[in-house]
């Protein structure tokens, strides 16, 4: 799992040095990531696998803002999609309890700003 997220951070890097050199930047200052609700990885584990990757002159100073995305479930019977706050949650639209949790996995750079 650690490995895995080790290879998820070094390619949001690369994503970043690919954004950065668009846009001329030296440095970022502010990142903002978003993380799927299925995503097994807490924010946590994401923010010091990050740090591992501060030697990279381009990001060692800049700010990560990880944004987890709450969980989605699809009604059953009347199709409606909510967010699911609590386990024993019910459709808001029509009630019922017969729902599938939609499935959100992946990490992914939502915004990078730079200077
Ligand atoms: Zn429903």
């Amino acid at each position: 799992m650690i490995l895995s997220a080790r290879y998820a951070v070094m390619r949001l890097v690369a994503l970043i040095e690919e954004e950065a050199a668009r846009n001329g930047y030296e440095r970022i200052t502010n990142i903002v990531i978003t993380l799927g609700a299925q995503e097994s990885i807490s924010t946590h584990q994401l923010t010091s696998i990050f740090d591992e990757f501060r030697n990279n002159s381009l990001i060692k100073n800049s700010r990560l803002i990880i944004k987890k995305r709450s969980t989605l479930a699809r009604c059953r019977y009347c199709g409606n999609i909510f967010e699911v706050l609590y386990v024993k949650n019910r459709c808001p639209m029509c009630g019922s309890t017969y729902m599938e949790f939609i499935s959100d996995r992946g990490i992914s750079v939502e915004s990078v700003e730079g200077e």
